[in-house]
C-alpha cells in the first residue's frame, strides 16, 4: 500500500527522452519509456517545433491522458525542458495515475506548486517523514542528504527582467532538478526562489551532483549573472525531524549567502556553536574599537583613459589579536543589526580625515577618499553635523571626502534621503551611490535621489562573454546614467578586457583588482607618491559619446530599461519652438491616463495640447535646460481631451534634461508625472480659503488653526493685523497668555479648553472677553480627527458679539 501511494504522490519519472532540435532525433534514457515514443512524436510534434525555435530557455508542463502498453488510459504529466535553446529539449513523463484514485489525485494537486510542478514544503516534509524515514526510522550516517539552495539576487532578476522572466527561471530550475536528481528523490519549492532536495546521493557523488546543479543553473542565459548558493545537510545517526534538517541546511547556506565564489557548503555541528559568534562579536566590538583593532585599507580608483589616480575608497578590516583578520562581510551585517555600525562608520570617517590631514601636513599628493555609510547612519538626526564636527577637527576640505551610500537608502521614500543629501551638498561633499546594479532598486532611484556619482558593481553582471548580452546591459546602464547626468565608476574590475570594454562604452573610472587591491595606508602612500594624480571629481561630458542609435531598436537593452525602469518618460527633439516626440514608454501614456497608443501620440503635435500661457511655460523650461545643461522642472496644464473623447485638462509635472544637440536641434529626455489630483485639491482649498477669507472679512470673524501635535497656532491675516500676532505662534496657548492678549481671568479657562482639545473634545463654544480691552467675543472651536479618531487640528474662530 505504501509503495502504491508513493508512486502516486511523488514525481517518479517514468521516462526521460532527449530530443535534438537540429536532427529531429529522439534518444530514450530508459527502455521502459519507449512505449510512449510514438505517441509523443505524434501528439507533440507542434510543441517540439515551437520550442525548438525559441531562443530563450523554456519549461512547460502538460497533464494529459496517454495510452500505455497495457492499453489502459492513464494520466501523465509531461514536462518539456528546453535548457539550451535551439539544441536540446528534455521530455519527462511522470505517472500521476489520475484515474485510479481521484482523491489521491486531488491531494496530489494540492501538494504541488503550480508554477514549478514541485512539492510544497508541507507536502515535502510529509513525504520525507512518512515514506522515506518511515515515521521515525533511524537512518544510517550519511545515508541521505537534504539540500537547500536559493538564487543569488533573485529579486534583482525579477526587477530587471520582469516577473515573467523570473518565473521562467524558476521553472527552468525545476526542470533541471527533475532531470538530474535520482529517482526517489523528493523535490520542493519552499517559497519564492528557495528549493529543497532530499536525496540519497552521498559522498563524492553528492559533490558531483551539487556541482552539476550549480553548473546547470549558471547556464541559464541572462545578462545578469545567475547562480545559486547551496547548503547541504548529510544525515547522521541522530534522529532529526525534517524541519530540523532544513534548518541545518539553511544555516550551512547562510554562511556563504550572496557569494559568487563559494557556491556550496556542508553543515557542520560547529556551525551551530558559531551561531554564538554573533553574540560574541557584539560582546567584544567596543573593546576592539578602543584597542584600535579596526584598520583601514585604501583601494585606489583610476581613470582608465589617462591612467591617472583619481581617488580611493576606504575599506575596513578587523584585525583581531587571536582570530586574525575578520572581513567586513562577517561583522558589518552584525553591526548593522546591533547598531554599532554608526560608531564604526564615524570612526572610519575620522581615520580618513586623519589620513588626509597627514597628506596635507607631509605635503603628499592628495586624491579624495570615499567612506562607506550604512542606511542606519544617514537616518541619524544629526548625521551631517557629526561629520562636519569630525571634519573640522582635522581641518580637511570637503573636496577630499566623498560619501558612499547604497541604494537601500531609497527604501521608504526619497524625500528624507534627499534632504540629507542636500545638506551634504551644501557642505561640499560628493555623494556616491554604491552597488548600483545590485538590483535593490532601479534607475528610478536615480531619478528620485540627487546623487553625484554611480558606482556600478561588475560582480552583479555577467560579462564573461566579453561584449555579449552582459556587455549590452552594462553599456545601456552607463548610457542611461548619462541621460540622467551622472558619471559612473565601475568597481570590481578584474580583467583588462573589462576595463577596455568599459572605456569603449564611455565609462572611464575604474576600481578593482586589475589596478590594485585595497592597500594598507603606507603602501597606498607609496603608490600615491609614484602616480600621476587628478583630484577633479569624475565628471560627465554631457554630449560626449552619446550614442542613441540603439535606443530606437525595439529589441535593444535600452528599450527594456526605458520601458521597465523609469516612470513616465519620453525622448523628444526640440527645434525652433517645435517639439517632436520620438519615443514614449507605456507609463508615459498611463500617466496621461488617456486611451492612446504610443503611435497616436507620436504622430500628433504635442504643442497642440497647450494653450499659449502653458506653451510659454514649457518652452521656457526647455530653454533653461539648454542653457544650464541641468535637469529643469515645470508644471503645465494640457488639454488632452483634444485627442480622446474626454474634455479633461491635466496638470503635468515635467522634468527634462538635454541629452544631445546638433545644429540648433536639441534632444531631450523627459519624465512626467500627472499631478492633476494634487493640483485640484490645492485649487479647491485655495478657493475655499479665499471665500472664507472674504466672508470673515465681512462678518468680522477672526480665525486660526491649532495643531495638536506641535502646539502651533496659525492665525488669519486679520488676527495678525488687529492683534499684532506673528505668522506662527509656538507653544499655544501659553504664548498668547504670556503676550497678555488673553486677559488674566480668562486664561485658566482658555488653557483648559486646549487640554480638552488635546483629549479629543469635538466642539467648544463660549462668549468670553478675548483681548486685553475685555471686548466680548463668541469663541468657537471645531476639532478635526485622523482615521484613528485622534485629534489632529482644531479650527478656532472668534466673532464680535454685537449687542
Ligand atoms: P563595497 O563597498 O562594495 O566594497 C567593495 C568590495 O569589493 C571590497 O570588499 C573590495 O575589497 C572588493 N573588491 C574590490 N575590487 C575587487 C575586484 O576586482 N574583484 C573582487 N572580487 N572584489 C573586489 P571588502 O573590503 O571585503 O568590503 C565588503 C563590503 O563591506 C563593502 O562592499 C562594504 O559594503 C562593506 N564595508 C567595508 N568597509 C566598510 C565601512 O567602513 N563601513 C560600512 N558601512 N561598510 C563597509
Ligand atoms: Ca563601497
Ligand atoms: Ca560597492
Amino acid at each position: 500500500m505504501i509503495k502504491k501511494e508513493r508512486m502516486k504522490n511523488r514525481n517518479d519519472i517514468n521516462m526521460l527522452i532527449t530530443y535534438e532540435c537540429h536532427s529531429g532525433n529522439f534518444v530514450c534514457a530508459n527502455a521502459s519509456g519507449e512505449e510512449f515514443l510514438e505517441v509523443i512524436k505524434e501528439q507533440f510534434k507542434e510543441k517540439l517545433d515551437e520550442l525548438s525555435l525559441s531562443n530563450t530557455p523554456q519549461v512547460e508542463f502538460i497533464e494529459c491522458i496517454l495510452p500505455n502498453s497495457k492499453q489502459t488510459d492513464k494520466w501523465y504529466r509531461i514536462g518539456f525542458v528546453c535548457a539550451i535553446p535551439g539544441e536540446i529539449i528534455h521530455i519527462t513523463i511522470t505517472d500521476i495515475d489520475k484515474d485510479v484514485e481521484e482523491s489521491c489525485y486531488k491531494e496530489h494537486v494540492s501538494s504541488y506548486d503550480k508554477l514549478t510542478g514541485l512539492l510544497h514544503k508541507d507536502a515535502f516534509v510529509r513525504e520525507v517523514e512518512k515514506n522515506i524515514l518511515n515515521n521515525g526510522r533511524k537512518v544510517d550516517a550519511g545515508e541521505y542528504a537534504l539540500i537547500y539552495f536559493d538564487i543569488i539576487r533573485f529579486k534583482a532578476i525579477n526587477d530587471m527582467f520582469g516577473m515573467a522572466e523570473g518565473d521562467q527561471l524558476l521553472k527552468y530550475i525545476a526542470g533541471i532538478l527533475t532531470q538530474i536528481t535520482k529517482t526517489g528523490s523528493v523535490l520542493a519549492r519552499l517559497d519564492a526562489d528557495r528549493f529543497l532536495i532530499f536525496t540519497h546521493h552521498v559522498g563524492n557523488e553528492l559533490d558531483q551532483f551539487v556541482e552539476s546543479l550549480i553548473d546547470a543553473v549558471t547556464q541559464y542565459k541572462l545578462p545578469f549573472k545567475v547562480s545559486c548558493n547551496v547548503g547541504i545537510y548529510v544525515t547522521n545517526e541522530a534522529l532529526l525531524t525534517v524541519d530540523a534538517m532544513i534548518d541545518r541546511a539553511v544555516l550551512a547556506q547562510s554562511a556563504i549567502k550572496g557569494s559568487y565564489t563559494s557556491k556550496y557548503n556542508y553543515y557542520k555541528e560547529s556551525m551551530r556553536k558559531d551561531m554564538l559568534g554573533e553574540q560574541e562579536i557584539s560582546g567584544i566590538m567596543g573593546k576592539a574599537m578602543e584597542e584600535e583593532q579596526f584598520v583601514l585599507l585604501y583601494q585606489p580608483q583610476y581613470n582608465h583613459a589617462t591612467g591617472t589616480l583619481v581617488g580611493a575608497e576606504a575599506l575596513v578590516r578587523w584585525v583581531h589579536p587571536k582570530k586574525g583578520i575578520i572581513s567586513p562581510g562577517i561583522f558589518i551585517p552584525i553591526f548593522e543589526k546591533n547598531g554599532f555600525i554608526t560608531k564604526l562608520d564615524l570612526y572610519v570617517f575620522e581615520q580618513v580625515c586623519c589620513f588626509i590631514r597627514r597628506c596635507m601636513d607631509e605635503e603628499l599628493p592628495i586624491v579624495p577618499v570615499s567612506s562607506n555609510f550604512s542606511r542606519h547612519d544617514i537616518f541619524m538626526p544629526d548625521f551631517v553635523s557629526k561629520l562636519e564636527e569630525i571634519r573640522k577637527r582635522y581641518d580637511v576640505p570637503t573636496k577630499y571626502l566623498r560619501i558612499e551610500i547604497t541604494e537601500s537608502v531609497a527604501v521608504g521614500g526619497s524625500q528624507h534621503t534627499n534632504e540629507i543629501i542636500r545638506n551634504l551638498h551644501k557642505c561640499g561633499y560628493i555623494v556616491e551611490m554604491d552597488d548600483f546594479g545590485s538590483g535593490y532598486s532601479s534607475l528610478n532611484v536615480l531619478k528620485d535621489i540627487e546623487l553625484d556619482i554611480i558606482k556600478l558593481d561588475m560582480m552583479f553582471l555577467s560579462t564573461d562573454s566579453g561584449t555579449g548580452k552582459g556587455g549590452t546591459i552594462l553599456s545601456s546602464m552607463v548610457r542611461m546614467a548619462k541621460w540622467l547626468g551622472m558619471p559612473v565608476i565601475a568597481e570590481g574590475v578584474e580583467r583588462i578586457e573589462q576595463a577596455d570594454f568599459l572605456r569603449s562604452i564611455g565609462c572611464d573610472y575604474i576600481q578593482g583588482y586589475l589596478y590594485s587591491r585595497p592597500l594598507p595606508e603606507d603602501e597606498y602612500v607609496e603608490l600615491l607618491t609614484k602616480s600621476t594624480i587628478n583630484i577633479n571629481a569624475p565628471h560627465l561630458d554631457l554630449n560626449d559619446k552619446l550614442n542613441v542609435s540603439s535606443f530606437w531598436d525595439p529589441k535593444s537593452q535600452e528599450t527594456l530599461i526605458f520601458s521597465n525602469y523609469v516612470g513616465g518618460a519620453a525622448i523628444f527633439e526640440y527645434q525652433n519652438e517645435n517639439v517632436e516626440i520620438l519615443r514614449v514608454n507605456k507609463r508615459y501614456l498611463q500617466e496621461l491616463g488617456v486611451n492612446l497608443t504610443e503611435k497616436d501620440l507620436i504622430k500628433s503635435d504635442p504643442m497642440r495640447f497647450f494653450d499659449e500661457t502653458n506653451r510659454l511655460i514649457y518652452i521656457d523650461m526647455l530653454k533653461r535646460a539648454i542653457e544650464s545643461g541641468e535637469e529643469e522642472e515645470c508644471e503645465t496644464w494640457r488639454n488632452i481631451g483634444l485627442l480622446s473623447s474626454s474634455e479633461e485638462r491635466f496638470c503635468i509635472r515635467s522634468n527634462v534634461r538635454m541629452i544631445g544637440k546638433s545644429n540648433g536641434s536639441y534632444l531631450f529626455y523627459a519624465t512626467i508625472r500627472n499631478v492633476t489630483p494634487e493640483k485640484e485639491a490645492y485649487l479647491k482649498m485655495l478657493n475655499s480659503e479665499k471665500r472664507f477669507k472674504m466672508a470673515s472679512e465681512q462678518a468680522k470673524i477672526y480665525y486660526w488653526e491649532y495643531d495638536v501635535a506641535t502646539k502651533e497656532m496659525h492665525p488669519c491675516f486679520r488676527c495678525m493685523r488687529d492683534w499684532g500676532l506673528p505668522q506662527v505662534l509656538f507653544n499655544y496657548p501659553e504664548s498668547v497668555i504670556e503676550m497678555g492678549i488673553i486677559p488674566q481671568e480668562t486664561a485658566p479657562m482658555y488653557r483648559d479648553w486646549h487640554t480638552q482639545i488635546d483629549n479629543g473634545v469635538k466642539e467648544l463654544e463660549v462668549v468670553m472677553p478675548l483681548t486685553a480691552s475685555n471686548i466680548p467675543f463668541r469663541v468657537r472651536y471645531t476639532t478635526e480627527f485622523d482615521e484613528n479618531g485622534n485629534p489632529v487640528k482644531a479650527y478656532g474662530s472668534a466673532a464680535l458679539v454685537v449687542e
